[in-house]
């Protein structure tokens, strides 16, 4: 096979061909408007609460998956190996951290503050001290949070009771700025409903794995849940900016979903057309993101890096069925507002 490199006459030879550390999954995505596209998982658990993996394991995945930046978000109140690991609640992200350093990869540090329904679980991102959210209030930890000027994410609102509710804390702490992003899609799951909060609050929309095992041994070959984030800079600080102002698309199963005003210009950015014979137009897809269009009751499929040729639909509109603005509503666009090749 012409991608083995053997050289049998040594007395020890490398199976390289079957060596993949230190190859990459890139995802391509040509983005809009100068910013940074960083592919995010702001939810990741390590061996420091109940997770199988050791912090830099985290940072090795996560590359390899070809994102930019990971969250380490272990839980304060449920820390199964405290035992053996006296490491404080700090720890799991210093060491990921290290880990990073050498391979132009964010860590952000982070906790999951986690309770029963109806407050449920809360990320807290963007952390200078995690061992200050360790109160019995889970109150008195989201107001440390704040003071820290976390970032704050609810997380999977339909678990464990596969009911997705709105309980009157989390429209007090969505009305009042607390909460910050909603977990849409989380593991495996996908909250439509939450979409819903996310377009009427003006939250970011984020997808996570919140993994504790390995990212392989759960979403093998396929594209793990993922934050697209909007960044003027790669960096701690634009990540977080982006965050704050809102610029994310959730990402999960060939599914998107955001606010209009970034999704859209996501889409067009993604496509090139080309003027075709009798009525029709073909459409490039120059990015790894797959779409299903539908242009005058017809149906498209038009997946990564393929080029589909359609009608050119009367009333000058596509829907895109796969990018999600609001619970029930599909991001349309008019065919004359797609770049041209
Ligand atoms: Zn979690």
């Amino acid at each position: 096979m012409a991608d083995k490199i053997q050289n049998r006459k040594k007395d020890v030879y490398e199976l390289t061909h079957l060596n993949h550390l230190f190859i990459r999954n890139e995802i391509t995505i040509p983005g809009f408007d100068g910013y940074q596209i960083l592919k995010c998982d702001f939810h990741t658990h390590t061996v420091f609460s109940d997770g199988l993996v050791w912090p830099d394991g985290r940072i090795y995945e996560a590359w390899q998956d070809g994102l930019d930046a990971v969250a380490i978000t272990d839980h304060i109140e449920h820390r199964i190996n405290k035992e053996w690991l006296n490491g404080d609640l700090n720890e799991s992200y210093k060491i990921a951290s290290r880990a990073a350093d050498d391979m132009d990869f964010i860590v952000i540090p982070g906790v999951e503050i986690t309770r029963d329904k109806p407050l449920g679980h809360l990320n807290a991102l963007f952390l200078q001290d995690a061992n200050l959210l360790e109160k019995e209030d889970p109150m008195d930890s989201i107001a440390e949070a704040r003071k820290q000027g976390a970032f704050i994410i609810w997380n999977h609102p339909g678990w464990p009771d596969h009911r997705v509710s709105l309980y009157p804390i989390h429209e007090q702490l969505l009305a009042d700025n607390t909460i910050h992003g909603i977990e849409i899609m989380n593991y495996k799951d996908f909250y439509p409903q939450a979409i819903h909060w996310c377009a009427s609050f003006k939250k970011a929309f984020i997808a996570a794995t919140d993994i504790h095992c390995t990212t392989l041994s759960v979403y093998r070959n396929h594209l793990r849940p993922l934050t697209l984030v909007f960044a003027k800079e790669k960096s701690l600080a634009g990540i977080r900016e982006a965050l704050f102002a809102g610029r994310t698309v959730a990402l999960f199963d060939g599914t998107l979903a955001g606010q209009e005003n970034i999704l859209s210009p996501l889409v067009k950015s993604c496509l090139k057309t080309k003027p075709m014979k009798n009525s029709c137009m073909a459409i490039t897809n120059q990015s790894d993101l797959p779409f299903q269009i539908t242009g005058a009751d017809q149906h498209y499929l038009l997946p990564e890096r393929k080029t589909v040729i359609i009608m050119l639909p009367p009333d000058n509109l596509l829907t895109f069925e796969n990018c999600l603005i609001d619970t029930d509503l599909t991001l349309s666009i008019p065919v004359d507002e797609l770049p041209f090749q």
